[in-house]
C-alpha cells in the first residue's frame, strides 16, 4: 500500500523528525524484530531504537514482569524514595553484572535518556579533578544537551547552539586518515608539552565503538593504552557505554574486551529492556563525592524501568545472550565480507558483535547510501545511515532476532544494493 509521505507529515508529525521522513509510515504494533504498520505492512526492524531494544519488542518475559507490577499496584513513581523495584534492580545488577566481574561501582541513576547521565559523568570528573577540560574524540556521539553537545565531535548538530563549552578537545581516533598515525602518543605529547596552550582535563570520554559516528571500532590495545595515558596523567577515564554496552558487543560491557576497567561508565538505552527511559551512571567507589541532593531530577530511576531492567538481566542470563551474540556475530561477519564487501573493493565493512557497518563513502557516498536504505524501506526492512557523511549503513538488530529474520534483513540489503548499483 502507498504511503502518502505528506499526510503522515502534515497531520502526525513534526517536520524536524528525520526518522519519520526516512521511514514514512505509520506504526502501530511490534514485537520481537518486527514492526507492524497502521495499514498492516511488516517491517524487520535493524534499527532497535538505536539500541534501546536489545531484548526485541515487547519481550514476553519483560512484559510478564511489567504487567504483575502494574497488577499489585507497585510504586509507579517514586521521586528519589528508595522503592522495592529499586532494591531488586540493584541486587540484580550486582549479582549477574558487577560481582561476576569483579567490578566495583556505585550506581547513580540520573535521566530519563543517556545524555544526562554524560552531564553527570562529566560534572563529577569536573568536581573531582577540579579541572574544567574534557578531552573527547573526532566523530564522538554523546548527546544533545549542552554539556554532551559539547563532547559530541560532530559540528553539524552543534551549530544551533551557537557555541558549546571551550573546555573540550578533540583529540584523533583511531580511524581513516589517523589509521596509521599514533593517537595515544600524540595526546600524551601534547599533556607533556606545557605550551600546548591545551590544558589537563578532568577527563577523557570515550566510545569503545563509535556508533553514530560510522560503527567504528577501537583496536584493544588502544584503549589498554589510552587506559594506561589515564593512569599516568591522573585523568579520569569515562565510557560512553549507552549504545554499545548491555551486550551489544557480545560482553555486557563492551570494555570488557580489552580487560579494562573506567572510572565511570555510563548505560542507557537497553538498560531498561524495554524502550523505557533510564540511565546510569557507574561511578568508581572512591570517586563518589556528590553531596545529598547535588545532582537530583524529578524522572531519574523509572520504577517501571527498574522492574523491566531486573527482568530483563534475568532475561538475559537465562536465554545466554552471551553465547547466541556469538553465533549470529558470526553469520553477519560472513554475510558482510562475503555477500557485500566482494560487491567492490571500495566498500568498507566495520562492527563487531552484533553491530555492524557498511561504509560507502568511497562507493557512492550518502546518496547511494539513501537510496539502498530507502528502498531497505519498501522491501520491507528498517535500516538506518550513520557516520561523518551519512554514508554507513547500519545494522542492528535486536539480539533476539530468530535466525530466519536477520537472514531475510541481511538478504534484503543484499538486493537494495544490486538493483541501486545494476
Ligand atoms: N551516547 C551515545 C554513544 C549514544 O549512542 C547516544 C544516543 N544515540 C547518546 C549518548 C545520547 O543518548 P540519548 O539520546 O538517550 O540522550
Amino acid at each position: 500500500q502507498e504511503i502518502n509521505i505528506n499526510h503522515v507529515f502534515a497531520k502526525h508529525e513534526s517536520n524536524v523528525r528525520s526518522y519519520c521522513r526516512n521511514f514514512p509510515d505509520i506504526f502501530q504494533r511490534s514485537k520481537g524484530a518486527i514492526i507492524y504498520s497502521q495499514s498492516g505492512r511488516e517491517y524487520i526492524d535493524f534499527l532497535a531504537g538505536a539500541g534501546a531494544l536489545n531484548y526485541g519488542h515487547n519481550n514476553d518475559f519483560i512484559k510478564q514482569k511489567v504487567m504483575s507490577y502494574l497488577d499489585a499496584d507497585g510504586v509507579a513513581h517514586g521521586l528519589d524514595l528508595y522503592t522495592s523495584a529499586k532494591e531488586h534492580f540493584l541486587a540484580k545488577f550486582s549479582e549477574l553484572v558487577l560481582s561476576p566481574k569483579q567490578l566495583d561501582y556505585k550506581i547513580q541513576f540520573c535521566g530519563p535518556t543517556g545524555t544526562n547521565a554524560v552531564e553527570a559523568a562529566l560534572k563529577l570528573a569536573r568536581k573531582i579533578t577540579k579541572r574544567p577540560g574534557i578531552f573527547s574524540f573526532m566523530g564522538a556521539y554523546h548527546g544533545m544537551t549542552l554539556g554532551s553537545l559539547s563532547v559530541t565531535g560532530n559540528l553539524g548538530v552543534k551549530a544551533g547552539a551557537f557555541g558549546t563549552s571551550n573546555h573540550v578537545t578533540f583529540m584523533p581516533y583511531p580511524y581513516g586518515f589517523m589509521d596509521t598515525f599514533d593517537t595515544i602518543e600524540f595526546i600524551n605529547s601534547v599533556l607533556h608539552d606545557a605550551n600546548s596552550g591545551i590544558e589537563k582535563p578532568a577527563a577523557i570520554i570515550f566510545e569503545t565503538v563509535q556508533a553514530e559516528g560510522g560503527i567504528v571500532v577501537a583496536p584493544i590495545e588502544w584503549m589498554q593504552r589510552l587506559r594506561e595515558l589515564c593512569n599516568h596523567h591522573q585523568i579520569l577515564l569515562i565510557c560512553d557505554d549507552i549504545q554499545v554496552g548491555c551486550g551489544r558487543t557480545g560482553s555486557f560491557f563492551s570494555f570488557e574486551r580489552a580487560g579494562i576497567v573506567p572510572d565511570m561508565v555510563i548505560l542507557s538505552k537497553s538498560i531498561s529492556g524495554y524502550g523505557f527511559p533510564m540511565s546510569l551512571l557507574l561511578i568508581k567507589p572512591d570517586l563518589d563525592i556528590w553531596e545529598p541532593g547535588e545532582h537530583t531530577g524529578t524522572f531519574r530511576g523509572n520504577q517501571l524501568a527498574f522492574v523491566a531492567g531486573t527482568a530483563a538481566l534475568e532475561y538475559r542470563e537465562n536465554a545466554n545472550l552471551e553465547q547466541d551474540v556469538k553465533i549470529k556475530e558470526f553469520f553477519l561477519k560472513n554475510f558482510l565480507h562475503k555477500e557485500i564487501a566482494s560487491i567492490n573493493d571500495k566498500i568498507q565493512i566495520r562492527g563487531l558483535g552484533m553491530i555492524w557497518g557498511i561504509d560507502i563513502a568511497n562507493f557512492g557516498g550518502s546518496d547511494l547510501a539513501q537510496q539502498i536504505t530507502s528502498r531497505c524501506f519498501e522491501l520491507g526492512l528498517i535500516v538506518e545511515r550513520v557516520g561523518r557523511d551519512d554514508t554507513v549503513i547500519k545494522i542492528l538488530p535486536p539480539l533476539t532476532v530468530e535466525m530466519p529474520i536477520l537472514q531475510k534483513g541481511c538478504s534484503i540489503i543484499k538486493q537494495a544494493f544490486s538493483e541501486a548499483i545494476s
